[in-house]
């Protein structure tokens, strides 16, 4: 095999989104040499679409804001399945994470007094969404980026090289965690415009790679969302925990075909927004859960009146959190109320002046214009469900952002689970990124000094197996250079001996039965169908073959996420047969109620090892394991009458 290049850094870190940059601006700032891997162009990460804003109790808005009705309000959007410890560092910690950015440099919407603005979202009690208009990704990340290029000038003006203690591998991807041992000692990448490979050998690595939307049809998730880091914690040994949980964000385009899903924001609904059926009716009242009854208003007037004097009024339904709106909106189409193009009818234009909806709202202004001619200020958006977010994801060390199980491995950002239970609300994503990027960085680095100089040695032999894994879908190795073509038995079919696959072909059908079997609505049937057709999808996808050589080839780049795709997709599919009951982002059809048992329990999912490599029809192995008690004093922010709806009768008396 061709000479493989080897890097030595260490601390690497897999994603440049909020959570990889945070992590390294923090593993640098600890004086670590830090390497960061995105799969995209620097700066195109899956925060960058981020809309609405961070979740913060700053308070700048209603003092009566503070990081303990953060904490409850994180906790009951995620029906109290959130691993506790991390809902609370998250809380008490996201505030000086704002801060922090500001005085980076991000500009963000100001209140009239000059403090931080903060804006409404669904489940959050007060308004705590500090944002810059409908942008406020796009902000985070160019000051996360700016910060790392102020980094880099002080390291050139110390040692005369910008990228001493940081360096960015643009378009490069991660197709494997390497270990020495039970340790981690690296990564194993391929450059996708010249299809080189490379290992970057560190005795720390953070996996920072967002989430998984490309395993559904219908999705708000951008290309590179293929659940990697969740693969490549499972390869590596790690656990993933409540995969069943899948967040439909209830609003995404429904027209014209070619922008389906499509994120509308929550900030319409925050500022106003309103959903109506096809009747004209504000459907929402008739959805609000008992859980939720005692906070909602039931009428319009009194929603209405909460925009201007929330302290007298109860929130509108529309600001559920987005599993309920969802549901309804899905229930609304079923009934036969639905809009032409199948969803519900979103309305600003009859609840603010046009100039206040492009003052606040230009990215939805400018989004249905361009992509489906209709001109918000004037005329209703039609919408409906949309895969938007994976709560489900590495089992990490609610501290330290370890992956447990694994020494030298991290995970931060929407690759790690736990944070936000069955169900993560709007803003507390941006918030999570930042708080435990953080934390990842910071662990990561004082992992990778306790290392010293014992650090994990990366064998040829582990390099030769990850590079004969990628070059699996040529049939057989290609070099690297130009016009190298693909093997002789590429378009020939694999050693299984069936017909040759075509990615596309076989991605295709993994989203059509993720959307239509294990979706936003869920059946025992269905999903032991979706496991059958998953078996048969990897069995395809091992016979996936791709043509043409390594330089930038999508079709190459498409198999070898495939991979990651189905492992993904079977811990959803397991995980949500597993679990008989409904909860948050997890909807079950036959057994439609929540059920307070089943709230101590977390879904780990693990990859058998005898079936790591080879097509057996299971490869994911999944036991329960209980959750630990809510620490007391956490416990005490909530009333004895809204705990007995979520914790058994002997939670309850041993408290
Ligand atoms: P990302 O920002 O997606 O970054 C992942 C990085 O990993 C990328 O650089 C990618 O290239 C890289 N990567 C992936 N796989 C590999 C690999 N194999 N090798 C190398 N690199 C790899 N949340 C909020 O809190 N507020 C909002 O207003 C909000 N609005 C949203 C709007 C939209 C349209 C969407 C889709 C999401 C929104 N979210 C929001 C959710 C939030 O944006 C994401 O959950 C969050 O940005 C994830 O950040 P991350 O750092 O974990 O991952």
């Amino acid at each position: 095999m061709a000479h493989v290049e080897r890097q030595q850094w260490d601390v690497v870190i897999i994603g440049a989104g909020g959570a990889g940059l945070r992590a390294a601006i923090e593993a640098r700032e600890q004086g670590l040499r830090t390497a960061v891997i995105c799969k995209s162009l620097f700066g195109k990460a899956h925060t960058v679409m981020a809309e609405g804003g961070i979740a913060a109790s700053m308070g700048n808005v209603n003092e009566g804001d503070n990081w303990k009705v953060h904490f409850r309000d994180t906790m009951r959007g995620g029906k109290f399945l959130n691993q506790w410890r991390m809902a609370e560092l998250h809380a008490r910690e996201a505030p000086e994470r704002v801060w922090e950015l500001e005085t980076w440099g991000a500009l963000f919407d100001r209140t009239a007094d000059g403090r931080i603005s903060q804006r409404n979202f669904g489940g959050h009690e007060y308004p705590r969404l500090a944002h810059v208009g409908d942008r406020t990704g796009l902000e985070l990340i160019r000051t996360l980026q700016q910060k790392v290029v102020s980094l880099q000038q002080e390291d050139f003006k110390e040692s005369g090289d910008y990228e001493a203690r940081i360096k960015v591998f643009q378009e490069c991807t991660v197709t494997r965690v390497l270990k020495d041992g039970d340790k981690v000692s690296g990564a194993f990448c391929y450059e996708r415009e010249s299809g080189r490979f490379f290992v970057i050998e560190a005795p720390a690595v953070v996996l920072a790679t967002g989430g998984i939307g490309k395993s559904f049809k219908v999705t708000s998730n951008s290309w590179e969302y293929t659940g990697d880091g969740h693969a490549l914690a499972l390869l590596a040994g790690a656990s993933l925990i409540n995969m069943e949980f899948v967040q439909f964000h209830p609003t995404g385009m429904v027209w014209p075909p070619s922008v389906k899903g499509i994120l509308v924001t929550e900030s319409v609904r925050g500022d106003g927004g309103v959903l109506r059926n096809s009747e004209g009716k504000r459907f929402m009242f008739d959805y609000v859960p008992d859980v939720f009854k005692e906070k909602y208003a039931e009428t319009e007037q009194e929603a209405d009146g909460w925009y201007e004097d929330p302290d007298n009024h109860r929130r509108p339904p529309e600001l559920l959190p987005r599993d309920e709106v969802a549901r309804a909106i899905n229930a609304e189409v079923k009934a036969g109320r639905g809009s032409p193009h199948g969803g519900v009818f979103l309305d600003v234009s009859t609840r603010m002046p046009a100039e206040t909806i492009k003052r606040r709202l230009p990215s939805m202004h400018h989004q249905f214009r361009e992509l489906a001619d209709v001109d918000i200020t004037a005329e209703p958006m039609e919408v409906g469900p949309t895969c938007h977010y994976v709560m489900g994801g590495v089992d990490v060390e609610s501290d330290t952002a370890a992956a447990r199980g694994v020494p030298g491995l991290f995970a931060a950002g929407e690759v790690a689970g736990g944070m936000h239970g069955s169900n993560r609300l709007g803003g507390n994503s941006l918030s999570d990124l930042l708080v435990f990027g953080r934390r990842a960085g910071l662990h990561a680095a004082r992992y990778a000094q306790a290392c010293g100089t014992e650090r994990a040695r990366v064998g040829e032999e582990q390099i030769e197996a990850a590079a004969a894994e990628a070059l699996r879908p040529f049939g057989t190795e290609p070099s690297p250079g130009a016009g190298a073509g693909a093997g002789p038995d590429a378009g020939t079919g694999g050693e299984a001996g069936g017909p040759a696959e075509n990615p596309y072909a076989v991605h295709q059908e993994l989203q059509q039965t993720m959307n239509d079997l294990v979706g936003i609505i869920r059946r025992e049937e269905e999903m032991g169908e979706a496991l059958e057709r998953l078996a048969g999808l990897r069995e395809r996808a091992r016979r996936v073959r791709v043509e043409g050589h390594r330089q930038f080839n999508p079709g190459w780049h498409l198999a070898l996420d495939l991979r990651n795709m189905l492992l993904v997709s079977e811990c959803v599919a397991r995980a949500a047969l597993n679990r008989t009951e409904s909860r948050g982002g997890h909807t079950r059809d036959d057994y439609p109620e929540m059920d307070r048992e089943w709230r101590r329990a977390n879904l780990v999912c693990t990859l058998k090892v005898a079936a790591a490599e080879d097509g057996a029809a299971d490869r994911i192995s999944l036991r329960r394991r209980e959750m630990p008690p809510i620490r007391k004093d956490l416990l005490e922010l909530f009333e004895k009458e809204e705990l007995i709806k979520y914790l058994t009768d002997e939670e309850l008396t041993s408290e």
